[in-house]
C-alpha cells in the first residue's frame, strides 16, 4: 500500500514493542484494512495520518474533541497554566473554580471529584454508591460499556469472578426487566447504572424513554439505592446538562470524561446530597488527578457549555448530515440506517449481520477523505462546517454506488471474524 507506506513501517516497529502491535480502542484491528493506525496531526475537524493524508474525522478521538482539535482559546488556557504550575504538591484554585462551574451547569450536581479517565469516574461512583448504602449489588444494562476496571471490563481475562461479582444485568429501556433485576437484588441493591444513551457497539443506538429513566429513579428512591448515570461518552453532546436531569430522573452520581476539557486529560464524578457521604468515605486519588492545566482548559469549555450556542451548531450539522445521507442512500436504493442522537450517530446497513457492507462502504469513504466507523457510534464537533458535510455527501454518493456494484461479490468479513476469534 504505497499511500500508507509510513503507516505500515510504524506498524512493523510497533509489532515488536506494543502488545498486539497496538492495544485498546484506538487499535485498527477491527476496522477495514485500509484504515491508517498512526497519525501526525489534527486541527479543527480534520486529522492527518503519518503519510500526510487528511480526513474529516467523524470519530473526534472517540469523544474528546467537541470544539475542534487545537481550539486556540482552550489550548492557550491550558498552555498558560502549564507554564505557571500544572502537577504540584497541592492543587491550584482552578480545582475549586471548575467544581463550581460544573455544579452550576449540571442540575443534580452539588459537588465534584476530578480524576483522569472515564473508568476512574465510573469506578469511583460505584464505590461511592456501595459505601453510601453499605450494600453490594449493582444493576447494569446489557451491552453498556463503563470502562476497563476489573468490575466492568468487557473482556474478563485477568479478572476474578469475585471482582466481577454482585452485578445483575437488565435490558435497556425495559422497565419490567429493570424491576425484575431490582427484585433479585433485594435489600442488597447499592446502585442502578442507568446508561444515559444506549451506545452498544455493533447495535442500533437507543435513546432512553422517560418511563425507563423515571422507573430507575423511583426504584432507587423506594429502596435507598443510588442512581448513577455514565455520561463519559454522552456528556454535553446531547444537552448542556445531565441527560437524565432533562428527563425528570436526576441521578445521585454521574461520571463524566472525554469532552469536558476538549481533549485535555480530566474526568469527573458529580453528585448530589444523597451521595456525599459515600464519596467522602471512599479512598480514591491519583498522581495526576489534581493537574491544573487540564482544569484551565475545562474552565473555558464550561464557559462555552454555559453559553450554549455550541449545541445548536452541532445539532444543525448533525441534522444536515443525517438528512443528507438518507437522501443519498435512498437515491441509490441502499438499506442504510442511522441511529442515536444526530450529534453521536451510528451508520449501519440493513441485512448486514457481519458488517461486510459497512466495512466496504467505510473503506470507500476513507478513500474520499472521510473517516467513519462501521460499528461504533461517531461524534460531531463545532469545527465541522457545511463544506465538510458537502464533501461527506459527495463521497457517500460515490461510496453507495461502489457498494451497489460490489455488494453481491462481498465475502464474509475476515477481519471481524479474526478479531472475534482472538477474544
Ligand atoms: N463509560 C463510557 C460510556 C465510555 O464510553 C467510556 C470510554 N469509551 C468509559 C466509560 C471509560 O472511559 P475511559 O476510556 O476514559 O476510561
Amino acid at each position: 500500500d504505497a499511500l500508507h507506506s509510513q503507516d505500515w513501517a510504524w506498524r512493523a516497529r510497533a509489532k515488536a514493542v506494543l502488545p498486539n502491535g497496538m492495544y485498546g480502542h484506538l487499535s485498527t484491528q477491527m476496522l477495514p484494512e485500509a484504515y491508517p493506525q498512526f497519525f501526525s496531526r489534527a486541527e479543527g475537524a480534520m486529522i492527518w495520518d503519518v503519510d500526510g493524508v487528511g480526513y474529516i474525522d467523524y470519530m473526534c478521538a472517540f469523544g474528546p474533541n467537541l470544539f475542534g482539535y487545537g481550539d486556540r482559546e482552550i489550548d492557550d488556557a491550558y498552555i498558560a497554566q502549564l507554564r505557571v504550575g500544572d502537577v504540584m504538591t497541592g492543587p491550584s484554585p482552578h480545582l475549586v473554580r471548575l467544581a463550581e462551574a460544573m455544579v452550576d451547569q449540571v442540575s443534580h450536581a452539588e459537588w465534584a471529584l476530578f480524576c483522569k479517565n472515564g473508568t476512574d469516574a465510573t469506578t469511583a461512583a460505584v464505590m461511592a454508591a456501595r459505601a453510601a448504602t453499605g450494600r453490594r449489588v449493582i444493576l447494569r444494562a446489557h451491552g453498556s460499556y463503563h470502562g476497563t476496571s476489573p468490575w466492568c471490563t468487557p473482556v474478563p481475562a485477568g479478572t476474578t469472578e469475585a471482582e466481577r461479582g454482585h452485578q445483575i444485568w437488565f435490558d435497556y429501556n425495559d422497565v419490567e426487566s429493570l424491576r425484575a433485576a431490582a427484585t433479585e437484588a433485594g435489600n442488597d441493591l447499592a446502585a442502578i447504572i442507568g446508561t444515559p444513551v444506549n451506545q452498544h457497539a455493533f447495535l442500533k443506538q437507543q435513546l432512553p424513554t422517560a418511563d425507563y429513566a423515571r422507573a430507575a429513579r423511583a426504584i432507587c428512591d423506594a429502596s435507598g439505592a443510588m442512581l448513577i448515570t455514565d455520561e463519559v461518552r454522552s456528556g454535553f453532546r446531547v444537552v448542556a446538562d445531565g441527560i437524565w436531569d432533562d428527563l425528570g430522573a436526576p441521578p445521585d452520581l454521574s461520571a463524566w470524561g472525554k469532552a469536558i476539557a476538549n481533549g485535555h486529560c480530566i474526568s469527573v464524578v458529580l453528585g448530589g446530597a444523597r451521595a456525599r457521604y459515600g464519596i467522602e468515605s471512599v479512598f480514591v486519588t491519583g498522581s495526576f488527578w489534581f493537574a491544573s492545566a487540564p482544569m484551565a482548559a475545562g474552565l473555558v469549555v464550561m464557559e462555552r457549555i454555559k453559553e450554549g450556542g455550541y449545541l445548536k451548531t452541532i445539532t444543525e450539522t448533525g441534522n444536515r448530515l443525517r438528512t443528507g445521507l438518507d437522501e443519498v442512500a435512498a437515491r441509490h436504493g441502499v438499506g442504510f440506517e442511522q441511529s442515536g442522537p444526530v450529534t453521536m450517530p451510528l451508520m449501519t446497513f440493513t441485512d448486514d449481520p457481519d458488517f461486510r457492507a459497512g466495512f466496504f462502504w467505510c473503506a470507500e469513504m476513507l478513500k474520499e477523505g472521510v473517516y467513519l466507523h462501521p460499528w461504533h457510534n461517531m461524534f460531531l464537533n463545532t469545527a465541522m462546517t457545511d463544506e465538510h458535510i458537502e464533501i461527506t455527501l459527495k463521497a457517500a454518493d460515490k461510496a453507495f454506488a461502489a457498494l451497489n456494484a460490489a455488494r453481491l461479490t462481498l465475502g464474509p468479513n475476515e477481519r471481524l471474524l479474526a478479531a472475534a476469534a482472538n477474544r
